[in-house]
């Protein structure tokens, strides 16, 4: 087929203080107010007003250099565009975006059109010393865009977003090959046209990038039916400052040495700039339901998923709340402080199950699910429970604003570990949150994707903040201090410290441990390899 072009606007963007539309932004819902006000101290914190952003530092004769490369109008010194392109979406990221901290202002943003223009702009790059920092969506939430800049004549961000278009379709192997600049809901657009899906939804479905997912191995939340991102990727093609790779994509997989493509997949920037990615495709589902079940505690809840995983019984989405998220109702934004959801007798805790394919396959699985789940204790909860979960499963980052709005510490990390060690590190996590943010913290959380052999811990943790004003300087102190114990915590249980939010800069000094010495002199090498001059995301990922 021919390439199809999304159109190549500028797509919207997000303000730098908040997460997602402005339009959906709003204040803190009644419920949520009043059962926050119970635990914390509720003290209004706006932004920053205005924030001068730093002049760019690239010299005159460089950015000269970019236009020459790619054009005039695609060479951006725009102080809002710049300042939408410093760091992330974690809570430290908005906080410091909050207090006007530009310190991580890229010089430039660049939009190459393509393959070929982002080479040139590496060869460039690489040539004159200056940083380049891939740029998807802009949803990292550990420091994946937070470059060092010593060393380096400058900082560019490389935007993706003008390379958003289906460029291959195979329908009869189910192949399909995306832009890197795609948005979530623009890779699914364009291949519902054909009647297909990709099937990734994490929770930055709306702003996150295909790009972006292949960086940094990214995981949905129907990855129970659907898998995790990086499974989904057959092939891709990357420019490096050594030259173009093209990895897989030959075969749905073979016994060609080591798999190439893993090398690329969660390299964070840091070897390459992802330029296609070509993934499976699969048909739409005709049929999409979900429903809620309860648990009297999470460990019997913990111990059905493991079952449906080891015994092949899988449905699309499998989530189960702990007791804590469960009482306040976070499966549902919509609902905090509302009616609990947990179901009969109050307490216990929330699991959230959804099927989704043609209406033989969903009510076979339906059926065999329920029978499995029934028999290990579970309780149906009907359809009320899982349609709320999907009608607000885009929400809660929505939440999170109103919530720094006044004045809370609010954010969320994550691990994975085997099912044998779930118990001890959800122990341990939670009890170092507590521990660093002290009486009243609020640590909540869910098994957020499953494998026959382990799961995914997800924890929301809400606290009350530090020293109250426009910076929050108090909050980010606090914050970092309780992620460092989590972080240590994770990594002294014996688990991964990312399930899927990669590495970034935030979780950088706690990889050595996972990956030992030799492991880190490996991915060095790889780096040397294909970035000898270290242009690439410096101080991303690697040790
Ligand atoms: C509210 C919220 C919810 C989230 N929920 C989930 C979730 O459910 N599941 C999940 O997995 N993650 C989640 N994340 C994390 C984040 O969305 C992912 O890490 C996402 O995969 C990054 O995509 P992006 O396009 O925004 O990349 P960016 O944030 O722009 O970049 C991430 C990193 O990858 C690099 N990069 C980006 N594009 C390329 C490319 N084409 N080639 C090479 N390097 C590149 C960047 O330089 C950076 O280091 C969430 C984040 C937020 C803020």
């Amino acid at each position: 087929m021919t390439e199809t072009q999304h159109d190549l606007q500028l797509q919207p963007e997000m303000p730098p203080t908040r997460w997602g539309d402005p339009a959906h932004a709003g204040p803190l819902p009644d419920g949520v107010r009043d059962l926050v006000s119970l635990v914390f101290p509720l003290v209004e914190t706006p932004a920053a007003a205005e924030v001068a952003v730093p002049a760019p530092a690239l010299p005159a004769d460089l950015v000269d250099g970019l236009r020459e490369l790619l054009g005039e109008e695609h060479v951006v010194l725009d102080d809002a565009v710049r300042r939408n392109r410093t760091r992330g979406k974690s809570t430290p990221d908005l906080l410091r975006q909050r207090a006007g901290d530009l310190a991580d202002v890229p010089d430039v943003v660049v939009r190459p059109g393509g393959h070929d223009d982002v080479q040139a702009v590496l060869d460039y790059a690489a040539e004159h010393r200056i940083a380049v920092v891939p740029f998807g969506g802009g949803t990292s939430v550990t420091g994946g865009l937070a470059v060092e800049r010593d060393g380096y004549t400058g900082v560019v961000s490389l935007d993706l977003g003008r390379m958003r278009s289906l460029l291959a379709l195979d329908p009869v192997s189910s192949t399909a090959t995306l832009g890197p600049g795609l948005r979530g809901p623009e890779a699914e657009a364009l291949l519902a046209e054909h009647g297909l899906m990709l099937g990734h939804f994490p929770q930055s479905f709306e702003f996150a990038t295909i790009g972006g997912f292949a960086a940094t191995r990214s995981s949905g939340q129907s990855s129970a039916g659907y898998g995790r991102f990086d499974a989904m990727v057959v092939g891709l093609r990357a420019a490096t400052p050594r030259g173009e790779v093209r990895l897989g994509g030959t075969a749905p997989s073979n016994a060609s040495g080591p798999d190439l493509r893993e090398l690329f997949l969660g390299s964070e920037g840091a070897f390459g700039v992802i330029t296609e990615v070509t993934v499976r495709v699969r048909p739409l589902p005709e049929v999409k339901e979900y429903e809620g079940w309860h648990w009297p505690s999470f460990a019997a809840g913990a111990d059905a998923m493991r079952a449906l995983a080891q015994g092949d019984l899988l449905p699309t989405v499998l989530r189960l709340s702990d007791e804590n998220e469960t009482a306040i109702n976070l499966a549902r934004p919509d609902a905090i402080g509302g009616e609990g959801s947990a179901g009969p007798g109050g307490g216990g805790c929330l699991m959230i199950v959804g099927y989704e394919g043609t209406p033989a396959a969903v009510a076979a699985k339906k059926v065999a699910v329920a029978a499995a789940l029934t028999d290990l204790g579970g309780t149906p909860l009907g359809a009320e429970p899982g349609e709320a979960w999907a009608a607000g499963r885009f929400n809660a980052p929505y939440l999170r604003d109103s919530l720094l709005d006044v004045g809370v510490i609010v954010e969320t990390l994550e691990t994975v570990t085997f099912w044998s060690n779930r118990e001890r590190l959800y122990a341990a996590v939670r009890s170092a949150l507590e521990s660093a943010l002290g009486e009243g913290t609020m640590v909540l959380c869910h098994i957020s994707h499953v494998y026959a052999t382990g799961c995914s811990l997800y924890f929301t943790v809400a606290a009350a903040g530090g020293t109250p004003g426009a910076g929050g300087e108090g909050r980010l102190d606090r914050w970092l201090a309780a992620k460092t114990a989590a972080n240590d915590a994770i990594v002294a249980s014996g688990a991964s410290i990312t399930h899927h939010h990669a590495v970034g800069t935030d979780h950088r000094d706690w990889l050595q441990p996972e990956i030992g010495d030799l492991g880190v002199a490996v991915l060095r090498a790889v780096k040397r390899e294909l970035d000898p001059a270290g242009i690439l995301n410096p101080g991303v990922l690697i040790p």
